[in-house]
């Protein structure tokens, strides 16, 4: 395999430079000097006034969102492979007319729709731009700068950065080799724990009782379940909310609605704690397009069945594809899989997955593995020849 890397840095404060990432180039890669052309053009700048806990961040990286038209097979962000419910797009249109106007800044007739879909009090429903700016809220609203926050590890790579921004102390509590919710978090120091359910990237999931349990145990924090991909599962903790008064559950329409582009997610919790989210979060924080495409998304419910189910179906058939390919891949609860390799890098497979059109999500922190994310049948297929071809190459 010929080929260079090309190591992505961010800078830090004294002008030292840290590696946020590594890209592995193929010389007979197209896409390979778009990306140097993009890097050389980043200036190597340094800000004086930035606070230090911003300076000392990498800052989060989202995976890569390929230009409009380019012709990919996306399977690296978890999005949906299907279009949303078809009555989103004359919703969206139809408030068109009224962008003069703020949107309402309760968003009461979304939250009350929620309310009904997710079988939950609307009280104690917050709404956000994205599930992403509720972890904000929670932070900014639950954790003083110097307080501890803590989630099992493997999971999703935004929380700790958005923990550093508010001056939290991050304490990471190693999950067991069986993905069981770790003890350590019975007794770990911390004003708020969030466990990610099913959690991102291995796809595993816990069941209610123990986080019930958990949320029991630990009436001194606010415990937050993660469910951004709870639609694909088995089960849910939404009967935790209301009924354990720490718990906060979030949702997102990102991933099981088709909806990633339109950023709308829910905060599921007590009317009391609700009260104060809304103290913290900005007054317009969803635009008037978002909350009418979000409407009309959970009304049409069979939409949203059909796709989680086909959804569930290529998942299945991808495991067993993969496993046959020599993969460890564990049973996933969610619309992606891990596939690895143990104890070998697959940070070049990756790269020729790329040059073939395919983009998979890779992690430093777990170089054996490929998170893939459940595409449509065709989509898999295409990545399944891929693999064979890679492999017999
Ligand atoms: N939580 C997890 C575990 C996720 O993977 C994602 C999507 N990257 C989010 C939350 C955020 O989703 P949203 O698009 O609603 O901000």
């Amino acid at each position: 395999m010929r080929g260079a890397t090309l190591d992505i840095f961010v800078f830090r404060r004294a002008g030292t430079k840290a590696v946020a990432g590594r890209l592995l180039l193929l010389d007979d890669c197209p896409a390979m000097k778009e990306i140097e052309r993009s890097a050389a053009a980043r200036p190597e700048a340094k800000v004086a006034w930035v606070r230090p806990a911003v300076a000392a961040l990498e800052g989060y990286a989202p995976g890569e969102q390929p230009m409009a038209g380019s012709r990919v097979i996306k399977l690296n962000t978890n999005e949906n492979p299907y279009p949303p419910s078809p009555a989103v797009k004359p919703a969206i249109e139809a408030e068109l007319d009224r962008l003069q106007l703020y949107p309402p800044p309760d968003a009461a007739e979304l939250r009350a729709t929620a309310g009904r879909i997710f079988g939950v009090d609307p009280e104690g429903i917050v709404v956000g731009n994205g599930s992403d700016e509720l972890l904000v809220l929670l932070l900014r609203t639950f954790v003083e700068p110097g307080a501890g926050v803590a989630w099992p590890v493997p999971t999703y790579s935004l929380y700790p950065t958005l923990a550093a921004v508010q001056g939290a102390v991050v304490r990471e509590v190693p999950f067991p080799k069986n993905f069981n919710l770790p003890a350590g978090l019975n007794s770990v120091e911390a004003a708020l724990l969030i466990v990610c359910n099913p959690n991102a990237p291995s796809g595993t999931a816990v069941t209610t009782a123990p986080l019930c349990e958990l949320a029991r145990v630990r009436r001194d924090a606010v415990l937050v379940i993660d469910e951004a991909y709870a639609d694909f599962a088995d089960e849910n903790a939404l009967e935790l909310v209301g009924a354990e008064p720490n718990v906060v559950v979030l949702r997102t329409l990102s991933k099981s609605y088709s909806l990633a582009g339109l950023r709308v997610g829910f905060a599921l919790t007590t009317p009391a704690m609700a009260r104060e989210l809304h103290k913290v979060r900005d007054s317009y924080n969803v635009d008037r397009l978002a909350q009418a495409g979000a409407c009309a998304a959970l009304e049409d419910q069979a939409t949203f069945r059909h796709n989680r189910d086909r959804i569930r179906a290529t998942r299945s058939r991808l495991r067993e594809q993969l496993l046959m390919r020599g993969f460890e891949v564990e049973p996933s609860h969610a619309n992606f899989v891990l596939a690895r390799k143990p104890a070998r890098s697959l940070e070049g497979l990756v790269a020729e997955l790329r040059c073939d059109g395919i983009l998979v999500r890779w992690f430093a922190s777990l170089p054996d593995a490929l998170r893939i994310t459940v595409g449509t049948d065709d989509e898999i297929d295409a990545l399944l020849a891929a693999l064979d071809r890679r492999a017999s190459g």
